[in-house]
């Protein structure tokens, strides 16, 4: 297909999403803003997203068929969800714009080529991966040097949320740890002090233009984010500049097109250090909606679209809370209550965002809300009342 921009308000200009989730859910309402069509390939009828959709193509995610279809619909197709086949996208190419690549996205998908790519950017963008060792057999852990541990044991693939994932102290833990894995392939990464984490939204164009969004500072519970703070509290001016300056040399390099957010750990000594990266927008990346000029999912359908990027200025303090399952619950109890939103809604600067999910279950992620304020600690405040309430 021809690789203008393409033309929002020409009837039937479609853009794809891989996968039905939250994420696919706030494109659509993002992308069906400026006038787009928006279809949904996800297995499951009843997603958060297949209620937004314009189209949804209910099918396993590497039928050839229904890619195809999608394919022939949609001037372009992007993922909401790192865990898609790297093939199903080659596979889409094949007959539209895909972006991010699969080339891309394989990247993402496996920690191991994750920190092979961060080390190859390291003389451009100055920032290493934590010390870790492949383990991929018994022999490995032999090998292992001492000074990797304690250390934390994670799947090369799959993993997200903190799954997948084991904190091991010494080498016999590391052995049990692995084993319990059951064959999978496994890194060992080194355990590192942090002071705290942050994430960098990025986005690039086709035509190698790319943006940087304010520094986001999270903080995960039980290995799931809890909060996103923008501006955040410990972040000095010289570490979002550094951070800032690192994703775009990493989006670079990588020839990324669309929305990439990557996570970096800032250590006790004030040092940067990149932990992942997702190819997509991102949980750490939902007070764009509220707070930016430009939402990380507006962002991605002009990426797609070969439109040109937008404003990432952030116009308001922002705090967001994650919103999971657990609060529909009391204790141990199996008998959910619906939490009380006309409270947190009486909240100043309160944007609630709720995925439609169809039940609520611990641990799932079931919405967000953003408190924007005048200023950064009125935000932390109303999300403190916030939590209170929702218990
Ligand atoms: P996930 O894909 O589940 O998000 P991460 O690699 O981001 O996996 O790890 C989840 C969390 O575990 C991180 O946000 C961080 O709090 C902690 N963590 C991960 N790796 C390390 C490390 N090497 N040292 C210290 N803490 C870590
Ligand atoms: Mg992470």
């Amino acid at each position: 297909k021809e690789m203008n921009a393409l033309n929002p308000s020409a009837a039937g200009t479609w853009l794809g999403v891989m996968g039905g989730g939250q994420l696919g859910r706030m494109f659509a309402h993002a992308a069906q803003q400026m006038g787009f069509k928006v279809a949904v390939l996800e297995p499951s009828i009843d997603c958060p997203a297949s209620h937004a959709a314009d189209y949804l193509h209910c099918a396993d995610y590497t039928d050839a068929d229904a890619l195809k279809k999608m394919a022939e619909q949609c001037a372009a197709v992007t993922t909401e969800f790192e865990n898609v086949s790297a093939r199903s996208l080659a596979l889409l190419a094949e007959n539209t714009f895909v972006a991010p690549s699969a080339d891309c996205v394989s990247i993402a998908q496996d920690r191991m080529e994750e920190k092979r790519f961060f080390i190859d950017c390291a003389a451009k963008s100055g920032v290493f991966p934590a010390p870790h060792k492949e383990i991929k057999s018994d022999a490995d852990i032999d090998s292992v040097p001492d000074d990797l541990l304690p250390g934390i044991l994670k799947t090369v693939r799959m993993g997200y949320d903190g799954k997948g994932q084991v904190r091991v102290k010494t080498r016999d833990e590391l052995r049990q740890a692995y084993a319990d894995m059951e064959g999978a392939h496994c890194v060992l990464e080194k355990m590192l002090p942090l002071a705290y984490e942050i994430s960098v939204l990025s986005a690039r164009g086709a035509d190698g233009q790319s943006v940087v969004y304010p520094i986001a500072e999270n903080v995960h519970r039980d290995g799931i984010l809890f909060t996103t703070t923008v501006p955040g509290p410990h972040i000095t001016p010289e570490s979002a500049a550094k951070a800032q300056a690192a994703a775009l040399a990493i989006i670079e390099q990588m020839g990324y097109v669309g929305v990439l957010c990557i996570e970096f750990f800032v250590l006790t000594d004030g040092s940067l250090v990149a932990n992942e990266m997702a190819p997509r927008p991102h949980n750490s990346g939902h007070y764009t909606i509220d707070a930016c000029v430009t939402s990380q999912f507006a962002q991605q359908a002009r990426a797609m679209a070969r439109l040109p990027l937008g404003d990432v200025r952030q116009h308001s303090p922002a705090a967001m809370l994650n919103i999971l399952g657990d609060i529909w619950f009391e204790g141990d109890s199996e008998k959910a209550h619906e939490p009380a939103w006309d409270k947190v809604l009486a909240l100043p600067g309160a944007n609630l965002h709720l995925y439609g999910k169809n039940s609520a279950r611990r641990a799932r992620k079931m919405g967000h809300v953003t408190f924007i304020a005048p200023t950064i600690e009125e935000a932390q405040e109303n999300l403190r009342k916030a939590c209170a309430i929702l218990g």
